[in-house]
């Protein structure tokens, strides 16, 4: 990776991924004139429950195939490499120690900005990388919300908000949706719905799934 470039990075656990971080990444990408957007599944989210998690190999398999018809996206192993929990602090830290002089960009939805105090080392995050906060449905962008009151005061001068066409979906939606037989077409991109159809993916969890 060439020295000067500036990347996005989407972290999440992808379980399965959807059109809403597809979309999410792609706005990102043309609107913030991104050279490249890294998709990093997650191993162990801190803040979920792993049980119920998807084995990382499908959730993997899950964004190559969501991802394989833009030359702009790519997918990275490396939390689902190193051992223990995903801190995106540690992710951070490792790109920019193996290609110096590259710009960050992290995104994330507002349901993540509202637990972003809670993430490892904030305070060393902030100074590694800016924040592009996405809209999401069902979260209000409104910086004085009692839901932000959490949001340390620091993290707004890190952070560019970009207003996304909404989006219901979820994974978790998706996953309820598999498990009952109902249909989840143009929720997620057409490979990935097969994979989980051929892999009987989602099927054993009677409706009942982590958030
Ligand atoms: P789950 O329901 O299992 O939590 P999810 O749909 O929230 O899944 P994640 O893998 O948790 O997906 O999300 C990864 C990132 O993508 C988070 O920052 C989240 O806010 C963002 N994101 C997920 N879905 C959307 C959406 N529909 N619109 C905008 N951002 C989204
Ligand atoms: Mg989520």
């Amino acid at each position: 990776m060439e020295t000067g470039r500036t990347i996005g990075i989407l972290g999440g656990t992808f379980d399965p991924i959807h059109n809403g971080h597809l979309l999410a990444a792609e706005w990102a990408r043309e609107d913030f004139k991104l050279d490249e957007l890294i998709f990093i599944p997650a191993a162990r989210p801190p803040h979920k429950d792993l049980q119920g998690i998807l084995e990382s190999n499908h959730r993997y398999r899950m964004v190559e195939l969501a991802i394989e018809d833009n030359p702009d996206f790519s997918v990275s192993p490396i939390e689902l490499e190193r051992a223990g929990y995903s801190y995106t602090v540690d992710t951070i830290t490792h790109y920019l120690q193996t290609y110096p002089g590259i710009k960050i960009y992290f995104i994330i939805g507002i349901d993540a900005l509202q637990i972003i105090y809670t993430w490892k080392d904030l305070d060393r995050l902030l100074t590694l990388c800016r924040f592009i906060v996405v809209t999401r449905p069902g979260y209000e962008l409104d910086k004085n919300a009692a839901c932000f009151q959490s949001v340390p005061a620091e993290i707004w001068e890190r952070i560019e908000f970009l207003y996304i066409p909404a989006l219901e979906i979820s994974s978790s939606d998706i996953r309820r949706r598999v498990a009952v037989g109902k249909t989840v077409k143009y929720l997620l991109p057409s490979q990935v719905e097969k994979y989980i159809k051929e892999n009987c993916l989602y099927q054993d969890i009677n409706g009942e799934t982590y958030e």
